[in-house]
């Protein structure tokens, strides 16, 4: 349905689409979801033919963007990030004129314009100046345009960006009635907002695609291990030299609790172990009290943190490139590692973010990079 493939922007030396690969399929609700600046609305405007991108491609079912823009627009409603609105247009004269632009027969667009007026409730305000209307307001006639004629594919860039809360819930609302017969992407910075309306997220984060799938997989590839919080009455040396005989772990960082003499450690366990007791018995042995022990299982917030915000894809993620038609598409490529990794993970947080390459541990021994850059 829509294929993007090896796409990358730059504006001057900024890569702000840093080659984007994937495949949307029809019937689902994609969300794009990265922090401010990761390259999604410019993503969007070269998806819809608004930009030219550097290198790259973007199919709408079949046809090339660029070079059939007519044929593939055709297919395409787009709310963009500024819905570009004629201020002195009255909201009928207005959504008249986008159905005159998106070549609706003369006949049908009275009718056209009534039954998208009458779903995203703007009929009340028809006669009304754009400029008149409040963000609310303007936001539902954007999104009348995008989706008058009813194109197959919808795509919306941070729709619910300046609405109040009732409004928020009024567009989620739409947007999944959107969904039964169309396909809609939708931008958001807001996890909550693409958790609770899209079937598919893909993660996107310095023009990158760090991850994309199901909300739930995404949360069970990093979940299926749990995190372990201990407080441990023993030194930061002697912690880490006992959590260095117990079997099953992925990965610790330990840090000072706060309090004296305690040190804390977060452990990460291998796939499918259950250390708790060991640790328990371990620690016991050497006559070292642990105060406080505690399972906590990864959220899709711990997921998006890590994929954003380190400069580290984590190894769940980095070992395969996502296609969201659901076939692994290709092996990350590895590079040389350009750090050893450690086990610090506190200290490394706390430094610039490149040290925090050190946060994830090497476990196939292969010492891969482990940039973001390299997915
Ligand atoms: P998002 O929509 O995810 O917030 P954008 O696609 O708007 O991100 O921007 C991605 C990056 O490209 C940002 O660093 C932004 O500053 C930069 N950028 C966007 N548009 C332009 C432009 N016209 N000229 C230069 N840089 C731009
Ligand atoms: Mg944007």
């Amino acid at each position: 349905m829509i294929e993007v493939r090896n796409l990358v922007k730059k504006y001057g030396n900024h890569l702000a689409v840093d080659h984007l690969d994937f495949t949307l399929e029809a019937g689902r609700i994609y969300g794009f979801l990265g922090p401010n600046g990761a390259g999604k609305s410019t993503t969007m405007n070269i998806m819809t033919g608004y930009l030219g991108a550097t290198e790259g491609e973007v199919l709408i079912d079949g046809h090339d963007i660029l070079k059939e823009p007519e044929e593939a627009k055709k297919h395409i409603g787009y709310l963009p990030e500024q819905p570009p609105l004629y201020m002195d247009m009255t909201v009928r004269e207005c959504l008249r004129f986008a159905a005159e632009l998106k070549k609706i027969p003369r006949a049908k667009r009275e009718e056209a314009v009534t039954e998208v007026e009458k779903m995203v409730r703007v009929k009340d305000v028809e006669n009304r100046l754009i400029k008149n209307l409040s963000k609310g307001y303007r936001q539902r006639v954007g999104l009348a345009q995008a989706v008058l004629g009813f194109p197959e594919i919808i795509i919306l860039d941070e729709p619910s960006v300046g609405l109040d809360p009732k409004q928020i819930v009024e567009i989620r609302e739409l947007i999944r009635q959107l969904a039964k017969g169309h396909t809609v992407i939708l931008s958001s910075h807001i996890l909550a907002e693409v958790r609770e309306v899209c079937d598919y997220i893909l993660i996107i984060s310095k023009g990158k695609l760090v991850a994309s799938d199901t909300p739930e997989n995404l949360e069970k590839m990093l979940g299926d291990a749990d995190t372990i919080e201990i407080e441990v009455k023993a030194s930061q040396a002697l912690t880490k030299e006992i959590l260095k005989t117990i079997p099953g772990i992925e990965q610790t960082s330990v840090k000072a609790s706060g309090e004296e003499g305690v040190a804390a450690a977060v452990i990460r366990e291998k796939k499918g172990e259950d250390i708790r007791e060991n640790l328990f018995r371990t620690f016991a042995e050497k006559n070292v009290p642990l105060l406080t022990l505690q399972t906590r299982r990864v959220s899709l917030e711990d997921v998006f943190m890590e994929l954003t915000q380190n400069e580290t894809v984590p190894e769940a993620f980095r070992r395969k490139r996502f296609d969201t038609a659901g076939a692994e598409t290709a092996e990350a490529t590895a590079e040389p590692a350009a750090a050893e990794p450690e086990d610090e993970t506190a200290a490394a947080e706390e430094q610039a973010p490149a040290a925090a390459e050190a946060v994830w541990n090497d476990t196939d021994g292969e010492g891969d990079e482990k940039n973001a850059g390299d997915l």
